[in-house]
C-alpha cells in the first residue's frame, strides 16, 4: 500500500488528493491530508470573499474527496520545528506533498508602509474571512477613505467588500464581529490604484465587472490617465481578456458619476512612493495619505517615473500587491520566487531530486492562477508521484500515522471534528438570524471540534 501525507488542505492539496485516489496504476493508495488549522479548505475558506457564494460552494467539491474512505482529513497539524518535524513526517509516510501555498505577502518596501492604518490585504481578507489567526479588527475605525494599491484580484476583492453595504454582506458567513464593524464604516471613497497601464491590469473581467454593479456605488475613472496607456486607446493588439477589461473601463468612461453614496476610483500610473503620516506619534502614528508618483509606459511593458507626484488621502491603506512563500522546514527555498525548486513537482534539492518529497500549488508555482489552475497543477506532482510509487513502497513503514501523531503530543481534528465544527456554526448563525456564521477564534473552533460524535 502506497501512504501519501499531503500537507494542506487547500485546492492544490485536495486536487492532489484526488488525483491519487483516482488513479488505477497503483491499487492501494491512502492518503492523509494534514492542515495547521482544524479546518479544511485553504483559501476557498478563508481567501475567497464570502461575497463570492458561487465559488465557495467548490467546498462541495473538495468535500467529497475528503470524504472518501481513503483519503483522512487531520486538522490541527503543525509541519515544523513547533510541530511535527518535517524529517519525522516522512518516516511515517512513502512520499509527503506539500501543497502550503503562499503564506505571506509581498512588500512595498516604501517608508510608511508600516504606519498604524497601513494593511496588507491578506490581513483584511482573513479578519473577513474569520481566519483564526487574524488579531486585528480596528480596520474602517475613523476611516473615511481608502486606498488600495495593486490592481490584481484580491485588490477588487477588498474594494468591493469595503464597498458593500450590510444588506449584501449579512447573508455571508462573515464573522458577527466584521460584519458589525462594516456595518458602522464611513468609508465613502475607495482609490484601487495601479502602478502600470489599464491594460495591463492583474484583475479579471468578471471580478472588475462587479464593481460596476455594487448597489449605491459608482466606479469612476478619467479617460485623460487611461489614455496614457497607447494599448488602452488601440487594444486589438491585446490578448482576450485584457481586451475585455480595457472595453468595461470604457464603458466607464463614458458615462457621467450620478452622485452615488460611495465612490470607487480606479487610477493608473501612478506607483506609490511614500504612506505620509496624519497625527499621533511613535508607534502610534497613523496614516493619513499615500505619495504616488507619475509614471508613464516604458514602450516595453514597464514604467518609468516622472518626478511628479500625487498624494490621495486615505486613513485605511491595504497593500494589494501579490502573496508570497514562505520558506519550509527541512526543504530547499527558492528566495527569489518565494517557491521551492521543482521537477515537474519533485522537489529538487541541491540539484538533486529529492525522492518521496513533493510540491504543488502556490509554492510549486508562484501565487498565480485561478482555483482552476490547482487541478493540472496537482496533476503533473501526482504522475510524477506515480512514476516513483514502486521505488517508493519498498520502503516498510513504522505504524498507523495517527499514532505516532498522538505520540508526539499533537491532537488531530478528524473529519468529525470538522463536521462538529459546521455545526456550530450553522447554531452560531441560526442565533444570530442569519445563515452559517463562521466562528473567528481558535478556541470557538477547537471546543466545537472536541464536541464531536465519536
Ligand atoms: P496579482 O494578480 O499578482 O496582482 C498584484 C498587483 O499588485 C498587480 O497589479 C501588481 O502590479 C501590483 N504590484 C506588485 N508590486 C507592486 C508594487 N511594488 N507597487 C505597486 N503595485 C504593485 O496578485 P493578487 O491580486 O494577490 O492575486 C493572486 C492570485 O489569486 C491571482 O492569480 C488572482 O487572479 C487570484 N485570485 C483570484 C480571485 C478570483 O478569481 N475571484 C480572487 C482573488 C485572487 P504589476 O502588474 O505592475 O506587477
Amino acid at each position: 500500500m502506497l501512504r501519501v501525507a499531503v500537507v494542506g488542505s487547500g485546492p492544490s492539496g485536495v486536487y492532489t488528493a484526488q488525483g491519487l485516489v483516482q488513479q488505477s496504476q497503483v491499487p492501494e493508495v491512502r492518503v492523509d491530508v494534514l492542515d495547521r488549522l482544524p479546518c479544511p479548505y485553504g483559501l476557498v475558506r478563508y481567501g475567497v470573499a464570502p461575497d463570492h457564494e458561487k465559488i465557495k460552494s467548490l467546498q462541495n467539491n473538495l468535500r467529497a474527496v475528503l470524504e472518501d474512505e481513503r483519503v483522512r482529513f487531520l486538522g490541527g497539524v503543525r509541519i515544523g520545528p513547533d510541530g511535527l518535524p518535517a524529517a519525522r513526517l516522512r518516516e511515517l509516510y512513502h512520499a509527503v506533498v506539500y501543497c502550503v501555498g503562499a503564506a505571506t505577502d509581498r512588500h512595498l518596501g516604501v517608508p510608511g508602509e508600516e504606519l498604524a492604518g497601513s494593511w496588507s490585504a491578506t490581513e483584511f481578507v482573513s479578519w473577513y474571512s474569520a481566519h483564526p489567526d487574524s488579531v486585528a479588527d480596528g480596520f474602517v475605525l475613523g476611516a473615511r477613505s481608502a486606498v488600495v494599491i495593486g490592481v490584481g484580484n484580491v485588490a477588487v476583492d477588498v474594494t468591493r467588500i469595503l464597498a458593500r453595504g450590510t444588506a449584501e454582506l449579512s447573508p455571508t458567513d462573515m464573522p458577527q464581529a466584521a460584519l458589525t464593524a462594516l456595518a458602522a464604516s464611513e468609508v465613502t471613497e475607495i482609490s484601487m490604484v495601479g502602478r502600470r497601464g489599464p491594460s495591463q491590469a492583474r484583475f479579471t473581467t468578471k471580478e472588475l465587472r462587479e464593481l460596476g454593479a455594487l448597489p449605491d456605488t459608482e466606479v469612476i475613472v478619467d479617460p485623460r490617465e487611461l489614455e496614457l496607456d497607447p494599448e488602452y486607446n488601440e487594444p486589438s493588439g491585446l490578448p482576450a481578456a485584457n481586451r475585455r477589461n480595457v472595453e468595461v473601463l470604457r464603458g466607464w468612461a463614458a458615462t457621467p458619476p450620478r452622485g452615488a453614496t460611495r465612490r470607487i476610483r480606479l487610477r493608473f500610473f501612478l506607483r506609490p512612493v511614500e504612506l505620509l503620516a496624519d497625527g499621533g506619534e511613535g508607534d502610534g502614528r497613523r496614516v493619513g495619505a499615500v505619495r504616488f508618483e507619475r509614471t508613464v509606459p516604458d514602450g516595453h511593458g514597464g514604467v518609468t517615473g516622472t518626478g511628479r507626484y500625487e498624494d490621495i488621502d486615505a486613513q485605511l491603506v491595504l497593500r494589494s500587491v501579490g502573496y508570497r512563500g514562505v520558506p519550509l522546514d527541512g526543504l530547499p527555498f527558492d528566495a527569489e520566487h518565494g517557491t521551492v525548486p521543482h521537477l515537474a513537482g519533485r522537489v529538487v534539492r541541491d540539484g538533486t531530486i529529492a525522492p518521496g518529497e513533493y510540491v504543488a500549488g502556490w509554492i510549486k508555482r508562484g501565487p498565480t492562477g485561478v482555483i482552476g489552475t490547482n487541478r493540472p497543477c496537482a496533476k503533473e506532482t501526482v504522475t510524477s508521484l506515480l512514476e516513483d510509487a514502486g521505488m517508493l513502497v519498498r520502503r516498510e513503514l513504522p505504524e498507523d500515522p495517527l499514532v505516532a501523531l498522538r505520540a508526539a503530543g499533537l491532537t488531530p481534528v478528524e473529519w468529525a471534528g470538522w463536521q462538529a465544527i459546521e455545526r456550530a456554526e450553522a447554531e452560531l448563525g441560526a442565533s444570530l438570524g442569519r445563515g452559517v456564521v463562521k466562528l473567528p477564534d481558535w478556541t470557538a473552533l477547537l471546543a466545537a471540534a472536541r464536541t464531536a460524535r465519536s
